[in-house]
């Protein structure tokens, strides 16, 4: 497979991936920024994103799985990986054969933790997302002083909203912090970095924003584009006015059209919602997509650039907040997405 030339590039910017962690880091404020890189790094490829993190600064990695955690345990230190989605009792061994660090989300997690020999550990304290984490209801059963907890962290349900869950979820954690006797606190998500400084605590979490998504409104104005799509073109042909395009037709050429097929699909992440809609480019010159988007390929108006031919490679636009509004996807789908047939080039 690595012998062939894919047909489909993701073209990375590890500058401004540094960059968009630094920024963070500065809008938090006194507090360190973190950074999620759960999902192989939100489809960009956690190890290379994990390794420039590194390099910018980061020394906290939120990853969901044991198994993502040791993808990335020779990269960074094991000890400043996180794992949020907990612990189970048949697992301890290998957790403490890799040391990074378990974030304890129910009772019964403390309780394995600390009957298997304790240690230092992170605790989720759910302030009302009501998804995963230790409820206000049960944190004071929890014998939280008999384990080493380092983090004692929350996650934020509506921080891209102006909403009052937001001031009703920073009471809560606030009013229970003391608790964990935690060393540090984090409350902070992409979005909840923009409400201010009483939710920055000492760590912040971002993912989204640091591959480009624009959490809230505001966070344009520092936060820069880092993947790009590229697809080649496989096949170029002039269809009659009166031509149906794709899968049940959904497109009928009004004119004579140059069409393009492209080697990009559903498959790869780039999902039916931009039948009919998604534009690629060359250059400054837009190119619609015309029809159904499937499995491997779509095809797409080339009319306004007459020199494309077969082979040539185009610009498919998935500018984050641009390809949301016109999808309906969210910015995290769009990313996690994004498909294993993509040749990953970090410039
Ligand atoms: C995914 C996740 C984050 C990062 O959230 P973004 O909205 O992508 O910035 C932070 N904390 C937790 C617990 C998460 O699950």
């Amino acid at each position: 497979m690595t012998d062939f030339e894919s047909p489909l590039r993701l073209i990375l910017d590890g500058e401004a991936l540094a960059s968009n962690w630094q920024a963070l880091n500065a809008h938090s404020g006194p507090a360190q920024a973190g950074a999620a890189v759960k999902a192989d790094g939100y489809g960009l490829g956690a190890r290379e994103v994990t390794a420039r993190l590194r390099d910018a600064g980061c020394r906290d990695f939120f990853v969901a799985h044991w198994g993502e955690a040791a993808a990335i345990a020779d990269i960074v230190p094991p000890a400043w990986i996180s794992v949020l989605n907990g612990i189970q009792a048949a697992d301890i061994p290998h957790i403490r054969a890799l040391g990074a660090v378990p974030v304890l989300n129910t009772p019964e997690q403390v309780s394995i933790w600390h009957a298997s020999g304790g240690g230092r550990c992170h605790v989720m304290f759910d302030s009302g997302i009501n998804r995963l984490g230790i409820g206000p209801e049960q944190i004071h059963q929890c014998r939280l002083q008999d384990i080493d907890v380092d983090l004692m962290l929350s996650h934020l349900a509506s921080a891209d909203e102006d909403s009052a869950q937001n001031d009703a979820q920073l009471r809560l954690f606030h009013e229970h912090a003391a608790v964990s006797g935690a060393k540090r606190l984090s409350l902070a998500n992409s979005a909840g970095i923009m409400l201010g400084a009483d939710y920055h605590y000492d760590l912040t979490r971002p993912g989204l924003s640091l591959y480009g998504g624009i959490a809230r409104g505001g966070m344009e104005a520092f936060i820069k584009p880092v993947a790009r799509l590229s697809a080649r073109l496989l096949q170029v042909r002039t269809l009659p006015a009166g031509a149906p395009i794709g899968y049940n037709a959904t497109h009928i050429c009004g004119n004579d059209t140059t069409v393009g097929t492209i080697s990009i699909g559903y498959a790869d992440g780039y999902l039916r919602a931009f039948s009919g809609k998604g534009p690629a480019h060359y250059g400054a010159a837009a190119l619609p997509v015309l029809g159904r988007v499937s499995m491997d390929l779509v095809t797409i108006d080339i009319s306004a650039v007459p020199g494309l031919r077969e082979g040539d490679w185009v610009d498919v636009d998935y500018d984050l907040p641009t390809a949301s509004a016109l999808t309906g996807l969210s910015q995290y789908e769009l990313l996690t997405n994004l498909g294993t047939r993509f040749k990953r080039i970090w410039r």
